[in-house]
């Protein structure tokens, strides 16, 4: 439902579907902010949440701004967390096949390092027999 809102007439007038979309985002932000005090690790956060953050985000910013145009709560920014989470989405890169080929010099220093890491352990277990 969030990734279908890209303007403000997009949201939902029913009661019941914007209280799941706002519980939906709390939802999210109290997982950002796990991610964020090292109670899950960020990176098990991003690997499976990647795409569907991404996908979210012009659906939460729209949410964001009618919330605070519709003076809704006291509070200034709403999931104030679940924006450094998709900040840090919008750039992560799983090396599992969702994402494409990796090119960047990162990607390329991981793929030339994959098959010296295998090399090395099979010589250590080597060693051990
Ligand atoms: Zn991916």
């Amino acid at each position: 439902m969030i990734r279908k809102i890209s303007e403000a007439s997009d949201i939902p007038k029913d009661e019941l579907d914007i209280r799941l979309l706002y519980r939906t985002l709390g939802v999210f932000d109290n997982m950002a902010m796990f991610a964020r005090h090292k109670v899950v690790p960020v990176k098990w956060v991003l690997e499976v949440w990647h795409h569907p953050l991404k996908e979210m985000r012009k659906g939460v910013e729209t949410l964001r701004k009618n919330a605070k145009q519709r003076n809704e709560s006291s509070v200034a920014e709403p999931w104030p967390q679940l924006w450094i989470l998709i900040d840090k989405a919008e750039s992560y890169h799983s090396t599992l096949p969702c994402c494409p080929l990796d090119n960047s010099w990162r990607g390329r220093i991981r793929r030339l390092a994959a098959p010296s890491r295998w090399r090395r352990l099979r010589t250590r277990s080597g060693a051990a027999t």
